[in-house]
């Protein structure tokens, strides 16, 4: 299915279906359109949800399941260059993201593949209960059901990963949205599906804006699990119109690091250049603050500088740019705006031409500015004096944001002092907050959400374990 032929963003029951409303996708560096796909209503939501109901009844074998999820891995490998090209041009990420991208997928799609076949329930031991001595006890995991997974447009091959791969493993049916800037990656996934052979029903698609069809998704008691990255914001919408099923959310950030007294400031370079900067700083861990100690502020600041300076911001499919545009205009506006209003110390770059932001430094900016406040979701990167280790576990602590914090240090037990301290649901130590290893638990605490995705930890909550008693006589 290439770009030029596509035409339905619905996929019900096994078959692409048309729809009367269009979406057009925008090639985002040049704003050309370079797909127009039919947009899903309320009533063909409704026929997902039936359809993923009705094929949850019967759910596919673990074997069956970890056969499709490894063939859809290798399908993205084989089709590389189709997946390359559309998720550029929809997400204005450069090619090296894509291509890191989709490797990240098809690995979350083998690990999903893996845990499907390690799904198993245990024993309980009951007969060591006073009045229970002759029951023989078990669980077995069964899946929940029908899972709603709902993707952001930053990362629109491994957040859909993350979400189907595990549901798919643990035995569910999925409908999925992903994000209206950026579906034709998950048209691509999709496909690979039925390709790949998984029956009509387990992976349902629905395209259109959350405002069009975010009631009928919510609204429904068939669904038992709904799987969310996106903003605070709407994650709260999302938390209230879940009713009883269960929920993961996985929501916004404005991710510290921390430099200790004794950081390796080169190692700090190293990193920030990278993590507070690729795809253009929409990384929901991407380095927006770095509280260092101020005794190493001039140091690091200087070295800092002249890194991101030499970073290229423009055309993402360019040989040797770092960084493209934001995924829209108002977008990089609006980071362009919260730039000169933080009345930094001084300031590298944060110039922009049209929707592209050149990569900025800011050094010690007003402390209530939206900079250091808010979540930025630009190439912006502030770098904040704090007295010492102390003050900036506390600065990150009373912020309403925990997902994943970096911490910078030689000193083993300031490092473990940060991992106890920091309210956060990861903590990096010589790394930034950007580290992430698809195996891993990941997911935050307060306002960045709750539930822990990574296959092993998504399986084992998109299932119930149901317990079994044998009564002995
Ligand atoms: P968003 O919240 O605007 O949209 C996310 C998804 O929700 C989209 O598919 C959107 O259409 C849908 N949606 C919107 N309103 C809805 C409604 N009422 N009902 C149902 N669905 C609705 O987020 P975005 O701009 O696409 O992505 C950026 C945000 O995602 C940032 O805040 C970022 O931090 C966050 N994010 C978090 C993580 C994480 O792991 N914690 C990862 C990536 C992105």
């Amino acid at each position: 299915m290439s770009t030029a032929t596509r035409s339905s963003g619905l996929f019900v029951d096994g078959g692409w279906r048309p729809a009367a409303g269009r979406i057009p996708v925008l090639d985002k560096y040049s704003g050309e359109v370079v797909a127009e796909i039919a947009a899903a209503t309320e009533p063909d939501v409704k026929d997902a949800i039936a359809g993923a109901h009705a094929a949850s009844s019967r759910p596919l074998e673990p074997a069956e399941r970890a056969r499709v999820l490894e063939t859809v891995a290798g399908l993205l490998d084989a089709r590389a260059g189709e997946f390359v090209a559309d998720y550029v041009a929809e997400t204005g990420f450069t090619t090296a993201d894509a291509r890191n991208e989709l490797r990240r997928a098809a690995s979350i799609y083998r690990l999903s593949a893996q845990e499907a076949l390690r799904i198993a329930g245990e024993q309980v031991p009951l007969s060591a209960t006073p009045g229970s001595e002759n029951r023989l006890a078990f669980t077995v995991r069964v899946p929940v059901g029908v899972v709603v997974a709902i993707a952001p447009f930053n990362a629109p091959l491994s957040t859909v990963a993350h979400k189907i791969g595990p549901a798919i493993a643990a035995g569910n049916a999925v409908v999925l949205k992903p994000a209206e800037k950026t579906p034709l990656s998950a048209l691509n996934v999709v496909q690979a599906f039925a390709d790949a052979g998984l029956p009509p029903g387990f992976l349902q698609l629905v395209c259109a804006s959350g405002s069009a069809i975010g009631s009928a998704l919510l609204d429904d008691d068939r669904v038992r699990f709904y799987t969310f990255t996106g903003s605070t914001a709407v994650g709260r919408v999302i938390s209230a119109g879940a009713g009883l099923a269960r929920t993961h959310l996985e929501l916004g950030s404005n991710s510290v690091s921390i430099v200790a007294a004794d950081a390796r400031l080169d190692d700090v370079v190293r990193l920030v250049a990278t993590a507070g900067f690729r795809k253009a700083g929409q990384v929901c861990t991407s380095v927006q603050r770095i509280l260092v100690d101020e005794s190493r502020f001039d140091d690091l600041t200087t070295a800092l500088a002249e890194r991101v300076k030499a970073l290229t911001a423009g055309d993402p499919r360019a040989e040797g740019t770092d960084l493209g545009p934001l995924i829209a205009e108002s977008e990089a506006a609006r980071a362009e705006e919260w730039v000169s209003r933080s009345a930094a110390r001084l300031r590298v770059g944060g110039e922009r031409n049209g929707s592209v932001l050149t990569p900025a430094l800011l050094a010690d900016p007003a402390p209530e500015s939206e900079v250091l406040s808010k979540e930025i979701f630009a190439p912006v990167v502030s770098v904040v004096p704090v007295r010492d280790f102390d003050e900036a576990i506390a600065r990150v602590n009373e912020g309403r944001y925990g997902l994943q914090a970096g911490v910078f240090t030689q000193d083993l037990d300031r490092a473990f002092h940060a991992a106890r301290e920091l309210r956060v649901g990861g903590v990096m130590i010589n790394d930034t907050s950007s580290y992430h290893a698809d195996a891993m638990p990941y997911g935050g605490v307060k306002d960045s959400g709750h539930g822990v995705e990574g296959p092993r930890y998504a399986v084992e909550d998109m299932t119930d374990p149901r317990i079994v008693v044998l009564n002995l006589h």
